[in-house]
């Protein structure tokens, strides 16, 4: 990916009335699966955990097996950064599990950024630049504990270089979901029941 090059892999994400976000979540992927079909992977927020599901391949008829929840969101993988694995398949987490992210694009300071927070003791699961997001607004909460979500998330945006689209849930404000995009396209769609995005 580069800024004004053809974009790949997709994200979907849903908030609303539907009671089982995941299967809403798995239909709006497959319609993004030509973007991107080296794993796939859907995050939704149930009994104050995250419940997280990732395969390796297309979608293909997979059903999800998560349970009901309010909102969720979705990734289908086009890899750059690491092979193709449940490991590096989104979403991902931080080490304390309190935030989950999807992630289109390419983060370009990742080497950077891998040896900074490797040296801060973070234990990085994944090969992918995605997961980086995440440890780092980890810092970011640890750094300034009394900053909200949507604070920490804009003090995160402004540490990431390249091209993204990103979608960020926190487990203390399980009623938030952020969205950030640089270089690539996202859309947001509103209606009184729910809401809706897609890359
Ligand atoms: N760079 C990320 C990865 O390799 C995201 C790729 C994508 O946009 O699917 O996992």
């Amino acid at each position: 990916w580069r800024v004004g090059k053809n974009i790949m892999c997709g994200i979907f994400g849903y908030g609303g009335k539907e009671l089982k976000p995941a299967s809403f979540i798995l239909n709006g992927l497959k319609t993004l699966e030509y973007r991107g079909y080296d794993s796939w992977g859907i995050v939704v927020i149930s009994d104050k955990e995250f419940r997280r599901e990732r395969h390796v391949g297309k979608i293909g008829e997979a059903k999800t097996i998560l349970p009901a929840a309010v909102m969720g969101m979705g990734h289908t993988r086009w890899a750059t950064h690491g092979g193709v694995t449940v490991k590096n398949s989104h979403p991902h987490f931080d080490c304390g599990k309190r935030f989950a992210v999807v992630h289109n694009g390419i983060i370009e300071n990742e080497g950077e950024l891998r040896k900074s927070l490797t040296k801060k003791g973070h234990k990085l699961l994944s090969e992918t630049d995605t997961e980086l997001i995440v440890h780092l607004l980890e810092e970011e909460a640890k750094d300034n504990s009394k900053l909200m979500f949507l604070d920490l998330a804009r003090r995160l945006v402004n540490k990431l270089q390249g091209a993204f689209a990103i979608g960020i849930m926190d487990l203390k404000q399980p009623g938030e979901l952020i969205l950030a995009r640089f270089g690539g396209p996202l859309v947001v769609g509103m209606t009184a029941g729910y809401k809706l995005f897609a890359s």
